[in-house]
């Protein structure tokens, strides 16, 4: 059964058992605790139940998944080289360690800030005396419909497994098409934007291509699978040192990646991408990884927003106008990172300090003591080129090559929830990286025709 599938089978069992319990998170407050909502389970999220457990609060902990993603893995997954559920932990599993935390699987549509309450599509509002968004991102188009429909995206476990399957069955039609012309727009592979997402990706689509090309498309020998990055800056890794951008750049270009700076997408449209520069580009499959902003739920706040559409807070990480609501990784905007007045950047760390920084202000809130500023300790930065190589800043190191890779698997299996999927991961890498076999090539058939009746 596909993902979709299984995804839509369990939504409609928690949209029928809801009612009841939904009932019972609003009208049967048991306990006169207060009661703290937090709106998703992500990495700030998970580290606001974290920080909460052993107080005296009641926790309800809301999220559209019924898992927590590891999104810096999610290039692996849409390449193919590890399984979806290795990187998703079940959010209940999280939870049944929390005895003051109940979950929901629910989508949050609504925010009334003045009666304290969220509204979500599967059941009746849940009232809260403290709230945290904690909702993560969404892809910036930058108001381009277009190419949002036209351009796979790379936001959650469904969208990586969409783009594997895209990966694939661009192949098999490569295979059944007999224009030439047709068939190079089928193998030409091109993402937009060369931050981490980017890079990481391009580098293990160069890595994963070609091989998949030589070793079983016999009927396609001699065609030439292009893979192609697309930046609008002048860099790559725009937030990396100057050297490690540059050691970056090489490896990709060294790996087969043809790399376009200084050009911005204007459309995608019929496997034809336009730019404001230059000469357009036949692409059968094009990924949109350039540029991020907060949740839509930051609209329902009605403050007036900041860049990226992120919610501006206070130092102690809640709205000025209503203290009792948090905010925090990437749908708050806090200036001060690196002590100067660029905004927090959206990435894990920041949303994990934000979560721990947040729980102990509630309690502090409830125990009528002083909150605290959030103070961010950066720990430095890390992307992977391929399978073996990675740029790394850690506490002001530059490391690149091997021993970056070596940082970066390290970090990545330490932050990562759950015994059983450190285990998948790290047995995938062993396997993979061992014997570049080519991982998960399972697509699922073309959609079943219907018998008639
Ligand atoms: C592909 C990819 C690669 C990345 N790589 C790295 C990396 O290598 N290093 C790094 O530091 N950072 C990386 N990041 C960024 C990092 O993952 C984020 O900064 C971090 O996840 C932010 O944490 P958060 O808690 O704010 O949001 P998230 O972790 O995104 O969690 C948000 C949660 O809210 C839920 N949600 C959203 N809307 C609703 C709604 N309406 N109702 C209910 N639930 C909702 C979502 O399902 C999700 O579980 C990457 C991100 C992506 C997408």
């Amino acid at each position: 059964m596909q993902l979709t599938n299984i995804l839509k089978n369990t939504t409609s069992l928690v949209t029928n058992t809801l009612g009841k319990t939904g009932e019972q998170t609003n009208q049967t407050r048991t306990t006169s605790r207060p009661r703290v909502v937090v709106i998703g389970s992500g990495f700030g999220g998970l580290n606001v139940v974290r920080g909460l457990a052993k107080s005296e609060v009641e926790v309800v902990l809301l999220d559209r998944n019924n898992y927590h993603g590891f999104w810096p893995l999610l290039y692996q997954v849409a390449t193919a080289e590890l399984v979806p559920d290795s990187i998703a932990f079940p959010v209940r599993e999280f939870v049944k360690s929390y005895h003051n935390t109940i979950f929901h699987m629910a989508v949050v549509t609504d925010i009334d800030l003045a009666n304290k309450r969220v509204s979500i599509r599967e059941g009746q509002p849940i009232s809260y005396d403290y709230l945290v968004l904690a909702a993560g991102s969404t892809n910036n188009y930058f108001g381009n419909k277009v190419i949002a429909q036209n351009t796979f995206s790379l936001k959650d476990v469904e969208q990586a497994v969409e783009i594997r399957q895209g990966i694939l069955k661009a192949f098999e039609k490569a295979a059944l098409e007999p224009d030439a012309e047709k068939r190079q727009t089928l193998l030409t592979f091109l993402v937009v934007g060369s931050g981490p997402t980017g890079v990481e990706l391009s580098g293990a689509l160069a890595e994963l291509i070609p091989p998949l090309l030589q070793k079983f498309y016999s009927g396609l020998a001699g065609e030439k699978a292009r893979i192609i990055l697309v930046e609008a800056h002048t860099t790559l890794l725009e937030s990396f040192p100057g050297p490690l951008q540059q050691k970056a750049q090489q490896h990709l270009e060294k790996m087969g990646v043809e790399i376009l700076k200084n050009h911005e997408v204007t459309g995608v449209e019929n496997g034809e991408v336009t730019f404001k520069q230059g000469p357009k580009i036949q692409a059968g499959t094009v990924v949109w990884a350039a540029g991020v902003r907060a949740s839509t739920l930051a609209e329902k706040l009605g403050v007036k927003l900041a860049h990226g559409e992120r919610v501006p807070v206070e130092s102690t990480l809640n709205l000025k106008e209503h203290p009792e609501v948090y905010v925090i990784g990437d749908m708050s905007y806090l200036e001060g990172f690196k002590g100067g007045k660029k905004p927090y950047p959206g990435v894990a760390q920041v949303a994990i300090q934000m979560g721990q920084q947040a729980a102990k202000n509630i309690l502090a809130q409830i125990e009528g003591k002083t909150q605290e500023d959030f103070h961010y300790i950066d720990k430095g930065q890390l992307s992977t080129i391929g399978r073996r190589d990675a740029v790394a800043e850690v506490f002001n190191l530059q490391l690149s090559g091997f021993v970056a890779w070596l940082v970066w698997g390290a970090v990545h299996i330490f932050y990562l929830l759950g015994a059983r999927n450190r285990l998948l991961v790290m047995l995938g890498w062993a396997y993979n990286y061992a014997t570049f076999n080519l991982g998960i090539r399972i697509v699922g058939g073309w959609p079943h025709q219907k018998a008639a009746k």
